[in-house]
């Protein structure tokens, strides 16, 4: 049936903001570079890429009668920051494993960023030893167990609220709604670059734009950036859910494979380690546009969007949309890296 015919719990602001990059296209001097702002896209402890996806999931919570949203996640996950945060708002209760997804040697990791703010919004925070992966958990199994142990009504949200039924709706959504900015701003994004780990974000705008495009909308290419380091798998999770999504909205054709990339080569060796070419990226942005990007994610899409616009493929005539998915957060235990001002 048509996306518009889903139920939406609405979460975020609005349309989230579209503005040009004009220092940072200069500086790299190719395309014209734009950025749509996940990272203030709702008033729910800063919000994220997240948040739109549960816009369409909460209807389902609220329909099954679930009284707390059980999710997993890394310590600094965003994901589950957000889903503590719309606990909070809906009144629900949230119990979130954090996985040691990322073996940084900050002292803080456990305390500060996305788990500090996760405590302060009641949410019960399981610490577990266990290392990235973005498939399903015993420790998550056993957490769904124990809320329905006590009595109360689990709702499982998987990692990065990616491998449920509905996990790609949010970002088909962020399609239509990039069409409506377009119009209203007289541009045409040629290129969306966005970072790709668990998928459902550049799945959902996948299916979203191939439902335009058979509606008469003009061709466009949304290149996925891996900042997983496990390639394969991201790839495969993607496809996967573009096609489920796609069949979900009433897309009439099989997505191609062509319509499906996620590059490889920003993510360094190892899931939110950040590597020189993610800080140079997050310096570069900080310096030029006042645009903070985090070390795991937007930091290295960031930095595939630069070399694909200095390599030249990205052509110069290009108008590209970065998505800027949220993060921020997690600064806070990198901070180390930044301990002093480097231009
Ligand atoms: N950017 C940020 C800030 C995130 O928190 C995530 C979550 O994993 C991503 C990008 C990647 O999105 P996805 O997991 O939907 O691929």
């Amino acid at each position: 049936m048509p996306l518009s015919d889903f139920p939406r719990h609405p979460l975020t602001f609005g349309p989230s903001p579209v503005h040009p990059l004009p220092r940072l296209s200069a500086h790299l001097g190719g395309a014209a570079i734009w950025a749509k702002r996940e990272d203030c896209n709702a008033g729910l402890a800063y919000g994220g890429n997240k948040t739109r996806k549960l816009e369409y999931i909460v209807p389902d919570v609220l329909a099954q009668g679930a009284d707390t949203l059980v999710s997993i996640g890394g310590y600094q996950s965003n994901h589950t920051r957000q889903v503590a945060a719309v606990a909070a708002s809906l009144g629900l209760k949230a119990v979130l494993v954090q996985e040691k997804w990322v073996d940084w040697p900050d002292a803080l990791n456990d305390r500060v960023g996305n788990i500090l703010l996760s405590r302060i919004m009641g949410a019960e925070v399981r610490l577990d030893p266990a290392g990235f992966g973005i498939g399903f958990k015993e420790s998550w199994t056993r957490a769904i167990e124990d809320v329905e142990a006590r009595g109360g009504r689990p709702y499982p949200i998987p990692a990065g609220a990616s491998d449920h039924r509905l996990g790609g709706l949010g970002f088909a959504h962020w399609a239509y709604e990039v069409a409506q900015q377009e119009r209203e701003l007289g541009v045409f994004f040629d290129t969306v670059v966005v970072c790709a780990v668990t998928g459902s974000t550049q799945a959902g705008m996948i299916a979203g734009f191939a439902a335009l495009e058979e509606a008469g909308g003009r061709p466009r290419r949304v290149v996925g950036i891996d900042a997983s380091a496990m390639l394969d798998e991201t790839r495969d999770q993607v496809a996967r859910i573009a096609r489920n999504t796609a069949e979900l909205i009433g897309v009439g054709r099989p997505l191609r494979d062509d319509e499906i990339t996620v590059l490889p080569g920003w993510a360094g060796d190892e899931y939110g380690i950040p590597v020189e070419s993610t800080l140079d990226a997050i310096r570069l942005t900080g310096q030029l546009e006042g645009v903070i990007l985090d070390p795991v994610y937007e930091g290295k899409s960031m930095a595939g969007l630069i070399d694909l616009v200095t390599g030249g493929d990205i052509a110069k005539d290009a108008t590209v949309l970065y998505a800027h998915l949220g993060g921020q957060p997690a600064l806070n235990a990198y901070s180390g890296l930044f301990t002093h001002t480097h231009r």
